[in-house]
């Protein structure tokens, strides 16, 4: 049984694959619906090895971002895909 008062105290989980799955969109904004960018950062809360995750993530999109500015940069992108998918 819930009630709608536990709504946001109890938030389902969804899950490390599902936060992988959303993280870009989340990155780029592209999350429209409230509801789910908040499941994402519950998620992140909870779970250690995503928001370590994240953070690197963002550092790195960050980077991406100036380095992109700077150059064009297709061989630190593969470089770094690469690393990503070893991550
Ligand atoms: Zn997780």
């Amino acid at each position: 049984m819930r009630t709608p008062d536990q709504k946001e105290e109890h938030r389902e989980d969804i899950g490390c694959l599902k936060a992988i799955e959303m993280f870009y969109a989340y990155i780029d904004g592209e999350i429209d619906d409230p509801e789910s960018v908040a499941d994402f950062e519950h998620h992140l809360e909870h779970c250690r090895s995503c928001y370590s995750r994240a953070e690197f993530e963002r550092l790195l999109a960050e980077r991406l971002k100036s380095a992109a500015a700077e150059r064009a940069s297709h061989g630190l992108r593969k470089r770094l895909r690469t690393l990503m998918e070893n991550f």
